[in-house]
Order: C-alpha cells, then structure tokens, then sequence
C-alpha cells in the first residue's frame, strides 16, 4: 500500500484497521494505528511541546507582573504562530532587561539613602527593616524589588519603612484585625477641594496634635513614634492642597497601625489582671488563717476590684509597704522571743536531769547506811554513818533550793517571753488592722466599719443590750477647704477625729464614712443618750478649737442619731440616721437630731 499523506484517507485507514483487526476503538489504539499507517512517530515534538508549556505556565505563574507576557508566548506556542511567538519573547528578554537595570537604580538610591542622616532613623533600625523585607520578600525577586522600592522611598521621606513591613503581626491576623479597624475608622477622607492654600495654623495644630497628644502615649513602640515624627514633620510642609491629602491618606494608615498596637496593649493588660486575679484568689483560698497576709491580699483585691487609676496603685502601693515593714520588724523581735522560750525549757529539762541524778545518788546512800546501820551494833560507827548521813542530806538540800531557784527562775523568764509573745501577736494583729483604718485620720474605714457592725450587733444581742449609731457631717466643710485650702481642710479632718477619739467612751467605735462625715457605733446606748453624747461632743469642739497659723478656727457638725430596732441591718440604721443629719442640716446646721422609727 502507497504511502498515504491526506490525513482524512490516514484517519478512514485507521478505522478500517481497527475494525479488521478487531482491535478496542480507544483514544491510544487509535493514535497508535494512525502513526502506524502515517508512519510517524507517535508523540514526537508533542511531548516536548507540552513540556515546554507547562513550564511556561508555571514560571509565568512564579512571576504575576511578567504573567501576560508567558500567557502570549504559550498561545503562540499552541497555535504554532512562530511569528508571534518571536514576538513575545523578545518581549519577554526586554522586560527582564529593564527589570536588571531598575535593579541597578534602586541598589543605587539603596546606599544613597543608606548613608543618608534623616532624622528619627539610625542606622540599626535600617537594617532592621531591610533585614525584614529580605527575610519576607527574598525568594520572590520581583515583589523583593518592589518592596526594597518602597523601603527606599520611606527611607527618602523619613520614616523606617513602609507599614506592610512595620508591622510585626502574622499576616492573616493582621488583615482581618485591620479590617475591623478600618471599619470603625469609616471611609477614608476624600480629596480636600477648594482653596488652594492651607493655612499654616491648620499645619502646626496637626503637628502639636501628633507631637504632644500622640507621642507621649507612644514612646514604648519606638517605630510608631517614629512615624509620628515623620508625620507631624509632614504636616508642617503641608502647604498646598495635594500635600494634605496625602497627609491625610499617610495619617490615616497610621491611626490603623494605632489602634492595632492599643489593642494589644489592652490585651496584654486585660492577661496580666486574669493572672493577677487567679494568683490572688488561690492565695487566699490557701491562707485562709493567715491573718498577716490576708492584710496585704486585701489590699490588693480591692484594687483589681475596680478600675484601676495610677493614684489607686500607687497609694495602695504605699499601704502595702508600709504594712510589710511594720509586720517584718515585729515579726523579727516575735521569733527572738519564740528562741529565748526555746532556750529556757531546754535548760528545764537538762536541769530536771541533774536533779533526778543526784536523787538517785542520795537513794543509793541511803541505801548504803540503812545496811550499815543494820549490820553494826558499834556506836561510833553508827555515829559515823550518822554524820555521814546528815552531811549528805545536807548537801542534798543544797542541791534541791539550788535547782529550785533555778527553776523558778527559768519558770520567771518562760513566762516574760511568752508573755512578751503574746504582746508582739497583738501587736502585729493590730498592724493587719491598718487594713480597716482610715488613712488620714487612723479612724477606722469602710471595711473596718463593716467588721466592727458585725461584731458590735453580736455582742448587744448577746447582752440584751441596746445599740445606737451617729452619722455626722461637717458644717460648710467646703468653705474650709476652699478658704485655706486642702491640706488644712485634712488638718481639720484629722483635728476632729483625735477630738471624737478623745471624748468618747473607749468602747465606742469611730469610722470615717465618706469625704468629711463619719460614722460612730455606740454601743450600750438608747437614741435619747446617742443625742446627748453627741450634743456634748458639739460642745467639747468649740473649746478643742482647731488652730491654723495660731488663728482659731471654728468646726462644727451635724449628726443623726438612731438606735437599733431588731435585727435592723446596718444599712437600714445608717439610712434612718443618715435622714436625721439631712433634717438637722436644713433646720441650721450645728444640731443634733434623732431618727425616727422605722
Ligand atoms: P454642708 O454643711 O451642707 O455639709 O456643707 P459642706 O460644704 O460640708 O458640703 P458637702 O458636705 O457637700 O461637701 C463636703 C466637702 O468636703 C466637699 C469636698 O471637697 C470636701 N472633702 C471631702 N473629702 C475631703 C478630704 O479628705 N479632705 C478635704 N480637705 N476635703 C474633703
Ligand atoms: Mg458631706
Ligand atoms: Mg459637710
């Protein structure tokens, strides 16, 4: 059979063939006859076609800007357009050619900038940020170009780097908290119209803003501070128009990279308070009879308790510390006296020893003589043992008075120091109700009042005995402030308290309640009393006159007075008291009135 050339005779040839043949009329027999009857081979130059354009995706996929360029040159390929396919390679080869010497350009401006002093930016932060985008960018040569670009630009226009490489957050993080911030953050501003100037006012109250509202609230991000720097430097070249929105678009960035490190901050902050939280509350649970502590906990779970204000940290800072020193040194003189106690019963054993060893000695002696005294009828032996005898119980004796003595003695001194320990527990008791008392005026506090409700109800219902309270607020106390100021205004605070303290009865309880009222349990105490107690007090104030630069000044208060009704709660008494004072407020000032009843 000729040699057939027509592929339309080629095809019906291989279909004859299959059917004779009786061959499967697949994809693959059919492609095998028809290069056997075509006499090529099977596959030549197809193989290598589809090869090469494979790899030509692929690169082109590897390289996005030049992706166009590749996706011609395999069309070309597949349409065997040997034209076009010349075309676009040499494309191609120019395209790379451009790209070597932008490289060239920007190695250039790169040492350039390098060498450069602007200001905010030292040569280690730099590196820093060019380490960074080689880290991020270097295996992608033509995205590490753009990004070095862009480097080099912030570097020109004073800032480290530009923000997709500032931030140090992953990336999949980044965008999707990013988004949640341009979303509060709203639209950006569209391009300011209108004048073509813009006053220089305008410049320098955006530059003040960023330099003394922004930058201090920053100065631990080095490179947000930086760029805020930058930016107020920015805000006062904004002459014109189009330099403004460009602030605007920069300044805008910015906010968002702000609000992302606040969030992290607040974070951080928000973790170490769930810590401190945890840490406290186990404390607690383990110290439950650890008076000391427990002191020093509270304190702090007051202050987690609410929000928190550096004020607030740093005077509980002070009562935690002094409380810690005081108890330290107490603590110190407690384990000396626990040592001397050790040390005397050790030397009443020792002591307990030797006595009952010479005992035992005198026994045995005894002993001896009895015997001897039986076996002998000779007088002056007798007279012997006799004399001997009588010495020995004579030095017996001494030996007894004098280990008594030192008995006594240690028995003396056991006693001193446990007495002396006792005192010292007391004591340090007394520290750990610094925790109750107010500051300023050593009366008790809130805390301390609540404590002492609790006690005092207890101890009037186990008495069967009356119970009254008074709420008493200074008159004009603002004019006193106001006047002479607020430290004097304290002096008057503390001048009251020491008064109260002093005429009062030493079972009766005095709590500072707020700024300049205080409340007083009376315990043992009907209302009419309550009134008459307090009344004296008003009286014992005006001759205790409060002394400022030797001038007199004069205090004087309101009260209400209440007494328990049954099983009234504190808060109910304090209420009814509390309605009194108002009343003896309105009707003048100075007076004291009695509550009513419930
Ligand atoms: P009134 O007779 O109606 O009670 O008059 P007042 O001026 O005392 O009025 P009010 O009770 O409303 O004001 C109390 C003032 O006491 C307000 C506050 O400035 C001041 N104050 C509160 N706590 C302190 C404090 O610890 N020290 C000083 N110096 N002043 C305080
Ligand atoms: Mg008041
Ligand atoms: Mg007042």
């Amino acid at each position: 059979m000729p040699k057939l050339v027509n592929p339309s005779d080629i095809a019906r040839e291989t279909l004859k063939q299959l059917a004779t043949r009786r061959i499967a009329p697949t994809p693959e027999n059919y492609q095998r006859i028809y290069h056997e009857i075509a006499e090529t081979t099977p596959e030549s130059g197809n193989e290598i076609e589809k090869e090469l354009i494979g790899a030509l995706q692929t690169v082109g996929r590897e390289h996005p800007q030049s992706n166009n360029v590749f996706k011609n040159i395999v069309q070309a390929l597949e349409q065997r357009d040997w034209k076009a396919f010349t075309l676009h390679f040499e494309a191609l080869i120019a395209q790379k050619r451009t790209e070597q010497t932008g490289w060239a350009d920007l190695i250039r401006d790169l040492i350039r900038q390098w060498d450069l002093k602007q200001t905010g930016l030292t040569t280690p932060r730099k590196k820093d940020a060019l380490e960074r985008v080689l880290i991020n960018f270097g295996k992608n040569p033509e995205e590490l170009l753009n990004k070095l670009r862009s480097l080099v630009k912030a570097w020109n226009e004073g800032t480290s780097g530009p923000a997709d490489i500032a931030v140090d957050i992953s990336p999949a993080e980044e965008s999707s908290k990013k988004a949640q911030v341009e979303d509060r953050l709203g639209a950006p501003i569209g391009p300011l119209a209108g004048a073509e100037e813009v006053p220089g006012m305008l410049s320098d109250l955006l530059a003040k803003a960023l330099l003394n509202g922004v930058m201090p609230r920053i100065a631990h991000f080095p490179e947000l501070a930086s760029r805020a720097n930058a930016l107020a430097a920015q805000a006062r070249n904004a002459d014109d128009l189009e330099h403004l929105n460009q602030f605007a678009k920069d300044i805008r960035q910015f906010w968002i990279e702000l609000e992302l490190r606040a969030d992290a901050d607040q974070e951080v902050l928000d973790g170490l308070m769930r810590l401190l939280r945890l840490l406290i509350d186990n404390i607690t649970e383990l110290l439950l009879d650890d008076q000391w502590l427990r002191g020093q906990l509270n304190i702090v779970q007051d202050i987690i308790a609410n929000p928190l204000t550096p004020v607030v940290i740093t005077e509980a800072e002070q009562r935690i510390k002094e409380v810690v020193f005081k108890q330290g040194t107490l603590k110190h003189s407690l384990n000396e006296a626990k040592a001397s106690l050790k040390n005397l019963v050790t030397m009443f054993i020792s002591r307990m020893g030797e006595m009952s060893e010479s005992t035992g000695d005198y026994h045995v002696k005894i002993e001896n003589y009895v015997v001897k005294i039986s076996q002998t009828e000779d007088l002056p032996t007798i007279n012997t043992v006799l004399q001997d005898l009588i010495a020995d119980t004579k030095s017996m004796h001494l030996d007894m008075v004098r280990s008594h003595e030192d008995l006594k003695n240690a028995r003396r001194q056991a006693e001193a120091a446990e007495q002396k320990m006792h005192e010292l527990e007391i004591e340090l008791g007394q520290v750990s109700e610094l925790i109750y008392q107010d500051h300023l005026t050593g009366t008790l506090n809130r805390r301390g009042l609540d404590e002492a409700f609790i006690r005092e109800f207890a101890r009037a219902k186990r008495g069967q005995t009356p119970i009254s309270i008074a709420m008493l607020d200074i008159d004009h106390f603002k004019k006193i402030n106001d006047t002479f100021g607020h430290d004097v205004g304290d002096q008057a605070l503390v001048h009251l308290a020491s008064v109260i303290k002093e005429i009062l009865r030493p079972m009766d309880v005095v709590a500072r309640f707020g700024g300049e009222e205080f409340v007083i349990i009376l315990p043992d105490t009907v209302v009419a009393d309550g009134v008459n107690i307090m009344t004296r007090l008003q009286r014992d104030l005006t001759k205790r006159y409060f002394l400022h630069e030797n001038e007199k000044l004069l205090i004087t208060f309101s009260a209400g007075v209440a007494q328990r009704e049954s099983e009234e709660t504190a808060d109910a008494m304090i209420a009814r008291a509390d309605n009194a004072l108002y009343r003896a407020k309105q009707a003048g000032r100075n007076r004291v009135f009695a509550a009513e009843a419930k």
